[in-house]
């Protein structure tokens, strides 16, 4: 059965602190060989997920900002499907709203709450660079969000709560990474990784679907795989995601990753 591998980026194909993937190389190499995709499903921004893609050789379809739209190669999926935009390279098939209006929501909300809620709309290159530990080309890929908005709240435990609870009211959905939130109206990884799960089938048929994660925000993507995988944590733990059938490899990011592949390709 032809095989389609979803996978999660920080802290899973890519290590959590040097956004390095060289533990991953053989298998990504083998997943090549045997012509298997590799569909990226990540809160990176398309400019970002695109540098990997160059850089590892990947033609794959790509969701983009926690699911806030999929990216399809022109001539991919050998038969047309509903899509929202057209560019030079890709269809595209938007669910989330724009950033713009994800800002507008969390400025209005910083207001009412009496809280700072710092996006990485109002922060420069220099500065997500400290924080995150990218160096200054990729920060100022990152910054590029079309569908999503990275934030910090400053505020007391209390502000906190209550904005958040506000960006909920307001229908949008959140995350938190551990180090930023994330917040995006109308898409997330579940939807999109559903949406090319169907054309993946139109176009090879009985599939078998395998995705890999490390965190909560995985969730809605390995809920609907057939074979989720989670990749452990810097502590060596694995998060705690409550589905029966997860497939728990050991090894930390991109050596769990390679491990798990090395195991579901080759059996
Ligand atoms: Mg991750």
């Amino acid at each position: 059965m032809k095989k389609v591998i979803f996978t999660d980026l920080d802290g899973t194909l890519l290590d959590r602190f040097s956004y390095s993937y060289d533990q991953a190389l053989e298998a990504i190499n083998l997943l090549h060989e045997k012509k298997i995709p590799i569909v990226f499903c990540s809160n990176k921004t398309r400019v970002e997920q695109e540098a990997y893609r160059e850089e590892l050789n990947i033609r794959d379809p790509f969701i983009v900002e926690n699911g806030g739209a999929i990216f399809i190669p022109q001539d991919y999926f050998p038969f047309p499907f509903n899509h929202h935009k057209t560019t030079k390279d890709y269809l595209v098939i938007e669910l989330g709203i724009s950033s713009q209006k994800v800002r507008e929501v969390l400025k209005r909300i910083e207001k009412e709450v009496g809280c700072h809620i710092k996006g990485f709309g109002d922060t420069n290159v220099e500065e997500i660079a400290q924080e995150t530990g990218l160096n200054l080309r990729f920060a100022a890929l990152a910054k590029q969000r079309q569908y999503d908005e990275t934030f910090k709240i400053e505020a007391t435990p209390e502000k906190i709560e209550l904005a958040l609870d506000k960006i909920e009211k307001a229908g949008l959905t959140y995350t938190y990474g551990g180090r930023y939130y994330n917040a995006m109206g109308g898409g997330d990884k579940g939807k999109a990784t559903k949406i090319l799960i169907e054309l993946y089938r139109r176009k090879l048929g009985k599939i078998e679907t395998i995705g890999i994660g490390d965190n909560q925000n995985d969730i809605p993507m390995l809920e609907v795989v057939d074979i989720p995988v989670l990749v452990q944590k810097p502590d060596h733990s694995w998060e705690e995601i409550g589905l029966p059938n997860v497939y728990k490899v050991k090894g930390i990011g991109p050596e769990g990753w390679s491990r798990a592949i090395q195991k579901l390709i080759e059996s």
